[in-house]
């Protein structure tokens, strides 16, 4: 399931979800339609193979979660924090 952005941000315009990121219990506003990478294996090894986050759920039946639950590929999806990708972050107003 793709995420529908529900918001434009206030600086760029460009299109945003906001989401509550419930590590940190606070709200903030992902890209959506920043690409993501999956790299398996050492991050840090030059050259490494790459899919985007999209295809490599394709690839998956379930995701299991430590906890015993099982996530169906269908029900995720991977985005970026629009801080990271704004072209004008400094006209961002958090509050
Ligand atoms: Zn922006």
């Amino acid at each position: 399931m793709k995420p529908q952005p529900n918001k434009g941000c206030d600086s760029c315009g460009k299109p945003m979800l906001f989401s509550l990121n419930i590590d940190s219990d606070k709200t903030g506003p992902l890209d959506v339609r920043a690409v993501v990478y999956v790299v398996r294996g050492d991050i840090n090894a030059e050259g490494k193979a790459a899919q985007t986050a999209g295809k490599f759920l394709e690839q998956c039946e379930v995701i299991r979660m430590k906890d015993g639950r099982e996530i169906k590929p269908d029900d995720l999806a991977f985005c970026v924090s629009h801080f990271a990708t704004c072209p004008t972050p400094g006209r961002f107003s958090r509050g």
